[in-house]
């Protein structure tokens, strides 16, 4: 009973964790204007704006 309570809670947790880096932010990407996935948010901290946000992919070019 308790082993299986476990297992159980272990897959709850993985469950989670793969929907946290595919949860969608508030922040909106400076250069293409869409909303970034977590798992490809990518801030930057900009000294007249303070913090901006871009898809890491975005942020190359
Ligand atoms: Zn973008």
């Amino acid at each position: 009973m308790a082993k299986k309570g476990e297992l159980s809670k272990t897959a709850k947790a993985s469950l989670a964790l793969k929907d946290d880096r595919n949860h969608l932010t508030e922040r909106v990407c400076a250069k293409c204007g869409e909303r970034i996935l977590l798992k490809e948010l990518y801030p930057v901290k900009v000294a007249t704006k303070g913090m901006v946000f871009y898809h890491k992919q975005h942020y190359q070019m």
